[in-house]
């Protein structure tokens, strides 16, 4: 997910925002993956979404997708997607100066975010 990791040292202590990876829970430095699910229902009804996800690429990856096909069953119309890390940051970067509601383009939508099934349940690994 993304974080604020504490920072002691010089010049002062401060919180810095960082993808942390969720299934080593290390910094994710370079190449990797924003990760989350989506259920598109029936037509009329409100697509669902979970919460985002980070992960290293190879091995993080994989065992992130297995915990998130547990908690988010294909079987339930869930389905997995990914975005680069990098690509992601770009876009939300973008979009965090722009208003959705002033787009004359086309139509944003609100999802329903449902966080994981079993919040008790470990963590991927
Ligand atoms: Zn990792």
């Amino acid at each position: 997910m993304i974080e604020y990791v504490p920072y002691s040292g010089e010049p002062e202590a401060m919180n810095c925002p960082a993808a942390i990876c969720d299934t080593c829970r290390e910094q994710v430095v370079g190449e990797g993956n924003i990760v989350w699910c989506i259920r598109a229902g029936n037509k009329g009804e409100q697509r669902q979404q979970s919460p985002l996800f980070a992960s290293h690429e190879g091995g993080c990856d994989c065992a992130l997708g297995r915990w998130l096909e547990a908690q988010y069953p294909l079987d339930d119309n869930w389905i997995n997607l990914s975005d680069e890390i990098d690509v992601f940051l770009k876009q939300l970067g973008n979009n965090v100066g722009r208003s959705f509601a002033d787009d004359p383009r086309g139509d944003y939508h609100q999802v329903i975010v449902r966080m994981p099934t079993d919040p008790l349940q470990e963590q991927p690994r």
